[in-house]
């Protein structure tokens, strides 16, 4: 079975990029951390929906053991993944002054080295099978740098030089590597904002409106599947056209 690992599964974005591959015939492994409950009823919501193996697998990203017991566990249950998502991810706002050692190394480390650690675990299969694909998601933030999130966007940018050096490494494996940025997403990621902000958001996006999280993984969805084999490399912008 062609097996589909999308960490930070459990809601958000992750969500919907596994219910998108659910629903393409794909075995989906869920990885979460913390929402342990939302990871697993998501996964018999989907097993039932759209009758695929789909399973909830807890892994701090940031920690490589965690992440190659993950992996091995997947193998295991659901079968070699041919598709990684780097999707799992944290936000803070604040001023870069007031931003601390801990909180600068916490963000890079989740946005960075998960991707790392999960790339590394998952893809000497894909080279083996010489066929995989991986996508990341950064953030339009990533591209143009966002003020109060000095971290982030740092962390966001490096996803896409990882992406690109990636690409160019693991081309002659036929392995793509992609990545999607998405633009204002209505998901929990927007808590810390009012409701003014959000409408502020949403006006100043030419499409009028604020992203879904659906939006996002048709987007990655494209990146998995076979239309895109002569995409490596690419950083798609999904915003609605607020940045171009
Ligand atoms: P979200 O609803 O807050 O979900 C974040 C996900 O990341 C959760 O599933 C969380 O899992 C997981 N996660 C965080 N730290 C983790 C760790 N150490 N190990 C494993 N999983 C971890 O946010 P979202 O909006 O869906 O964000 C998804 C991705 O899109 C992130 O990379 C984010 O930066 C990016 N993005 C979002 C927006 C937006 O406007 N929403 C815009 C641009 C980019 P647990 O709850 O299990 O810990």
């Amino acid at each position: 079975m062609n097996t589909v690992l999308v960490t930070g599964g459990s809601k958000g974005i992750g969500s919907a990029i596994a219910e998108e591959f659910a629903s393409l015939g794909y075995a989906v492994a869920i990885n979460y951390n913390k929402s342990e409950e939302k990871a697993k009823a998501l996964s018999l919501e989907l097993m039932k929906k759209y009758k695929v193996p789909v399973g909830a697998y807890k892994a701090d990203v940031k920690d490589r053991n965690e992440v190659a017991h993950m992996v091995a566990k997947i193998k295991d249950e659901l079968g070699t993944i041919v598709i990684l998502v780097n999707n799992a991810g944290i936000s803070t706002q604040k001023e870069f002054s007031q931003i601390t050692n801990d909180e600068w190394k916490v963000m890079l480390s989740t946005h960075l080295d998960g991707a790392f650690n999960c790339t590394q675990e998952v893809m000497h299969d894909m080279i083996y099978r010489q066929y995989g694909k991986i996508i990341n998601i950064s953030s339009m933030w990533g591209v143009t740098g966002g003020s109060c999130e000095v971290h982030y966007s740092t962390a966001k940018a490096g996803i896409i030089g990882f992406t690109k050096a990636l690409a160019k490494e693991l081309a002659p494996s036929n392995i793509n590597v992609n990545c999607v940025c998405p633009g204002v997403i209505k998901t929990d990621m927007l808590n810390i904002f009012s409701e003014e902000t959000l409408e502020d958001l949403k006006n100043n996006t030419p499409l009028k409106r604020l992203g879904t999280p659906t939006d996002i993984a048709k987007a990655v969805a494209f990146f998995g599947s076979k239309d895109s084999d002569y995409l490596t490399g690419n950083i798609l912008n999904v915003n609605g056209g607020f940045v171009i």
